[in-house]
């Protein structure tokens, strides 16, 4: 089913802007926007419009919206001012990755020293 809406899913209601969200970017493929409960000074997700479930579901034909994603995501960093001091971007992809929503996002984290390994 990917490439449609699926009903009930929290991303695609914020892609079709069926529920707000604080969007700081959108095209016709993607959308960034502001995390609710922020992990760093800056927390956005960046989404395919798309309902693609997981880093699993993507294939040949979805993956095109990936590097969109990452070149949107860099352009946005300088924008912001956090391109020199760095940042982290974190794909958690099913129960062992920590995923919650499945609809596949980018969690990107900006605005302080940011500490490896995650727990
Ligand atoms: P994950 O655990 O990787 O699936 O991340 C899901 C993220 O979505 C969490 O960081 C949540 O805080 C965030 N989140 C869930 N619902 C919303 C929403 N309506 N608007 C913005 N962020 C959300
Ligand atoms: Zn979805």
């Amino acid at each position: 089913m990917d490439g449609g809406e699926i009903m009930d899913c929290i991303f695609c209601s914020i892609a079709d802007g069926s529920i707000p969200a604080d969007k700081i970017y959108e095209d016709d493929n993607m959308v960034v926007f502001k995390d609710l409960n922020p992990q760093a000074p800056i927390h956005l997700l960046a989404i395919p419009k798309a309902h693609i479930s997981s880093n699993n579901e993507v294939n040949s034909e979805n993956s095109f919206v990936i590097g969109k994603i990452f070149e949107v995501i860099a352009k946005i960093a300088k924008e912001q001012g956090f391109y020199e001091d760095g940042y982290r971007i974190v794909n958690n992809c099913g129960v062992h990755g920590g995923q919650t929503v499945g609809h596949l996002h980018y969690h990107v984290l900006a605005g302080r020293n940011l500490q490896w390994p995650p727990g």
